[in-house]
């Protein structure tokens, strides 16, 4: 999610007006492109999470606990541990609704993923499962908002449990983001280990549709410049490329994705974040946000940006 009081119509338009690139070109790429990989698996994950028995996956809903019980599975059968506090955390947050404030009762999704040189630092990846149910009769199934980052993340996950991360991985799939980052918010307030312990979060939110601009922007490099530098010799991938931007004084408005997603509580709580997405398109928020919108060449290239991205990060933080 972004905006959700926008109309939609405003949505379509802002993502004509996004559509220029506002980043430098990357410089010289310095890692060579990841090899090509088998996205079978990817998009198995975004299929299921984006289905209509999903419906639509709200917070405090069947279809809700249908994909927490879809995660939970993948998780086990990637072999990802839970953390001492649980697989599962529940909370109780105040949020809000198309009629106004209310009690939500979510549940945000933790796998733990043990790191090599520096196992006592957190780098927190996270992707947001919910979406926003059912409304007039009609399912959002959010497929790129946001099975593709819980998809990408997954996908990401594999890959560590066959080359261990330098730092500790939290992957952490939150509840209750379209009703106003309320999994994200809990998470700081009640983390599983020190804030003080977390390095960095890496959120993925809106993966799967970068044909907008052929761009995954990544979000935080003006907060945070030495993570631009770990950042800047990601080769594209494809026909995408990763850009920076959307996060400075000049960027305004819903141009501006600081606090767009569930980075903002880690940003509010002092802790470096970068945030992965791509620009807006015309199925943004609507009932039409389905897995067969989705170009599989696209979602793979920016899946596999994001696994670059993870990398590089992990590698370079704290040296
Ligand atoms: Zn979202």
């Amino acid at each position: 999610m972004r905006l959700k009081l926008l109309a939609a119509a405003s949505v379509a338009l802002m993502a004509a007006a996004c559509a220029m690139p506002t980043g430098p070109t990357p410089s010289t790429p310095i890692e060579a492109a990841a090899p090509a990989a088998d996205h079978a698996q990817l998009l198995e994950d975004l299929r299921i999470l984006s289905a209509d028995d999903m419906q639509g996956r709200d917070t405090g809903s069947e279809g809700g606990a249908k994909a927490r019980e879809y995660i939970v599975s993948r998780l086990e059968a990637l072999g990802v541990q839970a953390p001492l506090m649980g697989r599962l955390q529940p909370w109780e947050m105040q949020g809000r609704s198309p009629t106004g404030p209310r009690t939500w009762n979510g549940t945000n999704i933790i796998g733990l993923i043990p790191g090599t040189r520096a196992s006592d630092k957190y780098i927190v990846l996270t992707a947001h499962y919910d979406h926003v149910g059912v409304h007039e009769g009609q399912i959002y199934n959010g497929a790129d908002d946001n099975a593709s980052g819980v998809a990408t993340v997954l996908e990401i996950a594999q890959r560590l449990k066959a080359e261990a991360p330098e730092h500790s991985v939290l992957l952490v799939f939150f509840d209750g983001e379209e009703r106003g980052l309320l999994g994200a918010r809990h998470f700081v307030e009640a983390p599983p280990v020190p804030l003080s312990s977390i390095a960095l979060n890496l959120n993925l939110d809106m993966i799967s549709r970068p044909e907008t601009d052929k761009k995954l922007w990544a979000v935080g490099t003006y907060q945070h410049p030495n993570l631009r530098t770990l950042l800047e010799g990601i080769a594209p991938n494809g026909d995408v490329s990763l850009a920076f931007g959307k996060d400075t004084p000049q960027d305004e408005g819903n141009d501006n994705w600081v606090n767009a997603s569930d980075h903002a509580p880690f940003h509010a709580a002092g802790l470096p974040f970068i945030y992965l997405g791509v620009n807006y398109h015309p199925d943004y928020h609507r009932p039409s946000d389905d897995f067969d919108k989705v170009i599989p060449a696209m979602f793979g290239s920016a899946a596999e940006l994001s696994y670059s991205a993870f990398r590089a990060l992990d590698r370079g933080l704290s040296r």
